[in-house]
């Protein structure tokens, strides 16, 4: 039997790029969108054979703002995945979408066109906040694009909200959670802000024009979404994600528990059998690639295996990332080897600070969910520093 597998789709085009955004996003290339288009259906075409006999149990369509292409284009990608493979009838297709860019006909047309979920970037309920983060909606705009989602028939809506943002009051990210919970989405996400390194907001940082938050103020920050969203009935279920029951991401699940996952698009990122690639990261290199005019598709232009520190230390961090942790015998079934000798003293360090609880499933505490990037880092460090003796690789 096949894996079963999730595809993500990557759309680069962005009305306005964001001063604090580095993802692979492009604002004013307008005049390529229906080439990008044609360039997916071709990627998909080249993945054939790896489509063929597989059943796809979830579609994401993230960017950059997928709503910024016609829903035309995202239907048909949908129907050219669905005409090769199996989509499972259960199969989850999120898009994410800009308040900035809803309309009720996108909406009516790409819930027509199969898509089930919305993730929806609100970001801040604070018209000074969405300023300062360069984004192109106000705060009204995120409650109409609930509204005109739900119109459009949209049962699982998810808002993205940030928080750690320079001068935010408690009282201003408490307004804000408590903005988006009126609105009654069935997922909430919150990132802290991260300055990142190339962007805008690292050079107004680097001026001195801007203060990061306090470092101490945002894991208040964070504490506070966890008390308040679980007291009104949320399920945190990963360190930046909370939902009703039954309406976590499925595709983003794929991520976390080690599943097979095809990346199409400028920049995407794959994952199949072990085997990691990406894609030509500009759009307009990936469109001479998908029509043969530049380097070749199916995504072939970097691929590797990771070495085996990092494919352990790739899946722990992912499955850390999980509320629920992960048992033992999960990693050793997939690397041949026992969690102690891969992380041994790292764990039991970790253990006794109280970053980690073992019961049996291994999981970060309440206080080791702010440190899960310095435990993840250990992690790695050790496992290259003292490489674990792989006797072979059951999967
Ligand atoms: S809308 Fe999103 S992807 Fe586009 S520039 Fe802003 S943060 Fe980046």
């Amino acid at each position: 039997m096949t894996r079963p597998l999730a595809v993500y789709v990557h759309i680069p085009f962005c009305t306005y790029k964001c001063g604090y955004c580095d993802f692979n996003a492009y604002a004013g290339l307008d005049a390529i969108k229906l080439d990008y288009g044609q360039a997916l259906l071709r990627e998909i075409e080249a993945n054939r054979s790896l489509l063929e006999g597989r059943t796809v149990t979830s579609i994401g369509f993230g960017g950059g703002t997928p709503s910024e292409v016609p829903p035309a284009q995202i239907a048909a990608v949908v129907a050219a995945i669905s005409n090769i493979a199996t989509l499972d009838p259960t199969a989850e297709v999120t898009l994410e979408a800009n308040p900035g860019t809803c309309t009720a006909e996108a909406f009516r047309e790409l819930r027509a066109a199969g898509v089930n979920r919305l993730s929806l970037g609100a970001q801040s309920f604070h018209a000074a906040e969405l300023r300062f983060l360069d984004r192109i909606h106000s705060p009204e705009a995120n409650a109409a694009a609930v509204r005109l989602a739900r119109a459009a028939g949209f049962e699982s809506i998810g808002l993205d909200l940030i928080y750690g943002l320079p001068g935010q009051s408690p009282a201003s990210w408490a307004a804000s959670l408590d903005a988006a919970l009126a609105l009654g989405p069935e997922h909430i996400s919150t990132y802290a802000l991260t300055v990142e390194e190339g962007t805008p907001l690292a050079r107004r940082v680097a001026k001195g024009e801007v203060q990061p938050l306090d470092e101490d103020l945002v894991a208040d920050q964070y504490e506070l979404a966890t008390e308040r969203l679980s007291a009104v009935g949320y399920e945190q279920y990963e360190l930046s994600n909370w939902a009703w029951p039954g309406f976590e991401s499925r595709h983003n699940r794929t991520y976390w528990t080690d599943g097979d996952y095809l990346g199409l698009g400028a920049g995407a990122h794959g994952y199949l059998g072990g085997e990691r690639y990406e894609n030509a990261a500009h759009p307009r290199d990936y469109i001479a690639a998908a029509a043969g005019t530049g380097r070749p598709l199916p995504a072939s232009l970097k691929r590797y295996t990771p070495s085996p520190a990092t494919a352990m230390s790739d899946w722990l961090s992912l499955r850390l990332r999980l509320l629920t942790g992960f048992r033992p015998q999960e990693f050793e079934a997939k690397f041949a080897v026992t969690l102690e000798s891969a992380v041994g003293p790292v764990l039991q360090e970790c253990l006794a600070a109280g970053i980690l609880a073992r019961d049996p499933r291994i999981r970060l505490t309440r206080r080791g969910r702010l440190l899960h990037g310095e435990v993840a880092a250990r992690m790695l460090a050790h496992l290259e520093s003292v490489p674990p003796q792989v006797a072979a690789c059951p999967s």
